[in-house]
Parts: C-alpha cells; sequence; structure tokens
C-alpha cells in the first residue's frame, strides 16, 4: 500500500525549473496525506513560481496517480500564501531608489565571455537612439570594458563641486550615453580582489553617488556569475528587469539557470533572455547563416522558465572590430542585422516602461 513516504519521494522528482530544487525541498508542496485511494496534497507556490503552476499541478497529479492504489489526487491551495509571501521571507529588503533614474535594467549572464557587455553597450546606445535619456553603469567589476567599447578608457570622470555636500561622480557623457565604470577607477591590466563588503560598499557608492541626469533608463552590465556584486546589487535598488545573456551552446544553460534562480530567489522580475552568437554571418556572405555555436540554448532557457526570448543575436565581424574603434555597431553600421535586433530590443524595453 502507497505510504506517505512513498509519496513525498516519488513528488521530490518535480523541480523548480529554475533552481532545479525539488517542490518538497522547496515546500512549495506540502502536508501530503495519503487516504487510500485518495492523496491530498497542499500547494503553496511563491508568487514567482506562478507561472510553473499548470506544469506542478499536473504533475503532481500524474505522479500520485502513477501508484495503484491511488485513483483519486485531491490540490488543495495554502490559505497562509499571503503571510509567507511576506518580504522578509522572500528575502527582499528595503529598496532604495537611484536619484534621477526612472528605470533599471540589469544585464547579466551566468559566466563571463557570452557577450553581456556588449549587449549592454548596445542596448543602451539603441534605448539612446530611440530618444531616450540612458545611462549605463558597468558594474563588471571583474571586467570593466564598457569605457573602450565607447572609446572613453583615456577619460576621468569628474566629481560635482562639493559646496558643503556630498561630492558626486559626474558620468561621461559619450553617443549620449551617461557612464560610469569601474574602468575608470582601476589601471588598465592590474588584476582587482574585491571583497564582500568592499563590492557592496563600491557598488552603492555607484549607485547613490552619481549625478545620474534624470534618466528614462539606466542599464547595469552585471559582472557574470551569482557572487556579492549581484545580490548586493538585487538587495539594493528597485530593478524594473533584469535580462540573461546566454549562447545558443546547451553546456552553458547550467550556469544561465543559477543566474536566473538567483534573481528569482531576490524576487527581481525578469523580462527574458537574449541569446547571443546565434549563428555566424560571413561578411562576404551576408544570407549564409552557421549555427557554429551549436543551437537552443536561449528557447530552452526561455521556454523551461517561461520567459521571453527576447532577441537572438548573430556574431558578426563588426561587432568585434567596431566595438575595438569604440563605435558600438548599433552606431556604426545600424543596417548590419545585430544592430537592427538591438533595436528591436529596445523597442521592445521602450514599449514595456514607457507610456
Ligand atoms: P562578457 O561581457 O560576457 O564577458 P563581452 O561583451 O566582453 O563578453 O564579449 C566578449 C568578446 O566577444 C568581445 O571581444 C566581443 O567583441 C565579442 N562578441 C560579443 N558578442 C559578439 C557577437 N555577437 N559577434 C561577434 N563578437 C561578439
Amino acid at each position: 500500500m502507497t505510504t506517505i513516504e512513498d509519496a513525498n519521494y516519488a513528488l521530490s522528482k518535480i523541480l523548480d525549473a529554475g533552481s532545479k530544487k525539488n517542490v518538497i525541498e522547496l515546500a512549495w508542496i506540502k502536508n501530503v496525506r495519503v487516504i487510500i485511494p485518495r492523496a491530498i496534497v497542499t500547494l503553496s507556490l511563491p508568487s514567482f513560481a506562478n507561472s510553473q503552476r499548470e506544469r506542478i499541478v499536473n504533475d503532481v497529479r500524474k505522479t500520485l496517480l502513477d501508484f495503484e492504489d491511488i485513483n483519486d489526487v485531491q490540490i488543495e491551495l495554502d490559505n497562509k500564501l499571503s503571510q509567507s509571501e511576506s518580504s522578509s521571507e522572500r528575502n527582499v529588503p528595503d529598496l532604495k531608489n537611484v536619484k534621477g533614474v526612472k528605470h533599471i535594467i540589469a544585464v547579466s549572464s551566468g559566466k563571463g565571455g557570452v557577450g553581456k557587455s556588449t549587449i549592454a553597450v548596445n542596448i543602451a546606445c539603441s534605448l539612446a537612439k530611440l530618444g531616450l535619456k540612458t545611462g549605463l553603469l558597468d558594474a563588471d567589476i571583474y571586467g570593466p570594458n564598457t569605457p573602450s567599447m565607447l572609446g572613453v578608457s583615456e577619460e576621468n570622470p569628474k566629481v560635482t563641486d562639493s559646496g558643503g555636500n556630498e561630492q558626486r561622480l559626474i558620468p561621461i557623457n559619450k553617443y549620449g550615453i551617461s557612464l560610469v565604470s569601474m574602468g575608470f577607477l582601476i589601471e588598465e591590466g592590474q588584476p582587482v580582489i574585491w571583497r564582500g563588503p568592499m563590492l557592496n560598499s563600491i557598488i552603492r557608492q555607484f549607485l547613490y553617488q552619481v549625478e545620474w541626469n534624470n534618466l528614462d533608463f539606466l542599464v547595469i552590465d552585471l559582472p557574470p556569475g551569482t557572487g556579492d556584486a549581484q545580490i548586493s546589487l538585487a538587495q539594493s535598488v528597485p530593478i524594473s528587469g533584469a535580462i540573461v545573456v546566454t549562447t545558443p551552446q546547451q553546456v552553458s544553460l547550467q550556469d544561465s539557470r543559477r543566474g536566473l534562480a538567483m534573481f528569482r530567489q531576490l524576487g527581481v522580475p525578469l523580462l527574458g533572455i537574449v541569446e547571443n552568437m546565434s549563428v555566424f554571418i560571413p561578411p562576404d556572405m551576408p544570407n549564409k547563416k552557421y549555427e557554429i555555436f551549436g543551437k537552443g540554448g536561449g528557447k530552452i532557457l526561455a521556454e523551461e522558465n517561461n520567459l521571453q526570448l527576447l532577441a537572438q543575436i548573430p556574431i558578426e565581424i563588426p561587432l568585434v572590430d567596431e566595438s575595438n574603434k569604440g563605435i558600438p555597431i548599433s552606431l556604426s553600421q545600424p543596417n548590419k542585422e545585430s544592430s537592427m535586433k538591438f533595436k528591436k530590443l529596445a523597442q521592445l524595453i521602450k514599449n514595456k516602461f514607457v507610456n
């Protein structure tokens, strides 16, 4: 005869698509009771997992009905859900708005080298081209390369005249974008080792002690991974939407999943997935596309998390060349496929947040 332990064990095979933890461990399914031929369980999903509700309910039913002696599954809703959704249980601390910034878009990736900074820079340029006041905060403390992508690596930001008040950093202006980067503060080529508390304070300074000037959007280029910087940031400011950049390779999905799960745990709204390096377009044969890094990564990640695949950016030589010259492709070659995709992506962000 099926026992509660049997039922719990079988249900523990059902996973949260983001964190890959099982629904029993997460207490999303609890109070499992078995009164043959009936099984009764309580469903207690946090709001960020609502998109998985239908799948989880179906899986629970199917799993329990697979036992020969169970033919009726009753799923109750946890009526204490609203209490368990309190901000303290969701690890969401009080968030403090950044003066002079309307919307924050965070661009992140599970690991380095997937083109996160390239995407962040081109989103910022494309938003600016739509006439929106845009800032770019390069918080990638381990590899701050946006100043060179925008051709301003030689510049030094000034600080405001204090006049008795707290001094504030004045962003560098280029191509209509207000830029602040760690790259301005550290010597090029020098290794940087930031420890937790130092990292927290530098990120907060970057957010709150900068003279942001009435920005519609501040795009933040986060460091890769799921470390202190991301957590510190997500716990400091109200992020309007996070974008996770991934590549088509399915081997890198695990890192991206971890990144998504982190945002979910921190209660950060997810805007969607951008797949970079989707296909290679040879410059001399613009009608050809080669899937040199495999395919499907972005689509799988989007589908399993019920998110939108916002864009698939091809590999194009000018993306590297122009970037090395300090002019992002979306400005230097607006008719290239990647530039048009960045424009569409910026339009999508604008439509979502600006009336
Ligand atoms: P990350 O911020 O994830 O470490 P970067 O944006 O610095 O990655 O990109 C890593 C390298 O790949 C850079 O040299 C960049 O010019 C190049 N790159 C990124 N995306 C593309 C693309 N779609 N096509 C061609 N080169 C790209």
